[in-house]
């Protein structure tokens, strides 16, 4: 097919063969807030069952990972992001996604509970959540940090000293990229290398050897994320963070370039209402133009297209690589437990599910010295879009 025609072009490009790899897809439910029907029963490490309110019968859903409302960071933390973490170390590319609804913990997983200065409306409340403090205790601690943390614990005892890591993180909202680790204008996508490489102008890319420091960073750059006080769900559930650890270590063949992405995306709920007719569909065009693409690319993918459009998005076009198979990825999808986010719920497990059958094509170390045959990788990638194309 012509698909494997130009996977085998792009291999050509790398020293490697390319390795199938399927798209990790675990779904993370979150404790209920308060004390009602539920719409959710986890039935293993693997499976849940959900059901729809006694209209049929309850439905099973499978996912390479289910985590339970009790299953802590930790837990969460080792299943999905540690392995990654090594691959990332010996020169791979990686991507772990929150996904879901607002108010679904995708933020609790990615960061932990974030210091709030006004507390919530009393239904909001989470009994169990330490979200009130102003310091997250340290089991709380999200995966942005866990894996900062890790990496910089393998390159230590590994005595790895010709390493550097570096982070950038920025924000996607109405379709504008910020930086959030140093916040300013809008920044501007470029394409690098016959669009093999996407790079964002500007953004500021910090090196770092304290992992104090980077997670000092991190939490400031949260911080400049975008929310409004008074509304702070509302506001930030409409933008996608994306945080990028690239750790480069020097090698006899060369320098081995590996990245991860660690991806909170905008809440899901408004991909589907940017669907519907009248006021919501202006507001929502913009704001969710990433998430519909990004869902749109899922459907592709999953479906086995041959051409997958990843140009529509500011957000898809940044994650190419992570989707495309440069790399290995894990959805985490989230959903809530109480029967009143049932619809909701029930649109995370079938687009989870959907996701569940991507197949990717891994590609082994990438050298970044590679980028010198510039030309050739030029003519290869336009050879592979226009393949893609017919
Ligand atoms: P999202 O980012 O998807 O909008 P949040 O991460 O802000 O959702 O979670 C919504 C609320 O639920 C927060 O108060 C959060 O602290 C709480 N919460 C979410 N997941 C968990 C969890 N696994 N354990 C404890 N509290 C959680
Ligand atoms: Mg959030």
């Amino acid at each position: 097919s012509g698909g494997s025609n130009s996977s085998q072009g792009r291999s050509m490009a790398t020293a490697q063969p390319a390795q199938e790899e399927r798209l990790v897809v675990a779904v993370r439910v979150r404790p209920s807030l308060e004390a009602t029907e539920r719409c959710i029963e986890v039935i293993s490490g693997g499976s849940l069952l959900y059901d729809d309110g006694g209209k049929s019968r309850p439905r099973q859903y499978s996912y390479d990972h289910v985590f339970r409302e009790n299953d802590t960071q930790e837990q969460v933390y080792k299943t999905t992001t540690a392995p990654l973490v090594r691959d990332v170390l010996n020169g791979l590319n990686a991507a772990v996604f929150a996904y879901g609804a607002t108010g679904s913990g995708k933020t609790h997983t990615m960061l932990g509970p974030v210091p709030r200065k006004k507390p919530q409306t009393a239904d909001r409340a989470p009994p169990t959540a330490t979200c009130d403090s102003t310091d997250v205790s340290s089991q709380d601690i999200g995966l942005m940090v866990r894996a900062i943390e890790d990496i910089f614990s393998h390159i230590e005892s590994a005595d790895v000293d010709s390493c550097r890591v570096s982070i950038s993180y920025l924000e996607i909202y109405n379709e504008l990229i910020r930086d959030l680790l140093n916040p300013g204008g809008p920044l501007e996508l470029r394409e690098d290398h016959g669009g093999q490489r996407i790079t964002v102008a500007g953004l500021s890319e910090i090196t770092t050897s304290s992992r104090k420091e980077v997670v000092g960073l991190l939490l400031k750059g949260n911080k400049a994320r975008t929310m409004e006080p008074t509304a702070a769900n509302q506001t930030s559930s409409r933008s996608h963070a994306l945080l990028s650890i690239t750790v480069q270590t020097r090698t006899p063949l060369g320098t081995k370039q590996g990245r991860l992405f660690l991806t909170d995306l905008a809440g899901s709920e408004r991909a589907k209402k940017t669907k519907n007719r009248g006021k919501r569909l202006q507001e929502g065009a913009h704001i969710n133009r990433s998430l519909l693409a990004l869902g749109n690319c899922i459907n592709a993918l999953s479906g086995g297209a041959r051409y997958v459009n990843y140009r529509d998005s500011k957000l898809t076009r940044l994650l190419k690589e992570a989707l495309s198979g440069r790399c290995k990825t894990v959805m985490i999808a989230h959903v809530a437990p109480e029967s009143k986010h049932r619809d909701e719920t029930k649109n995370t497990l079938v687009y989870a599910d959907r996701a569940n059958s991507i197949t990717t094509k891994l590609q082994n170390s990438v050298y970044i010295d590679e980028f010198k045959d510039f030309p050739t990788k030029h003519y290869q990638s336009l050879v592979s879009e226009l393949r893609d194309e017919v």
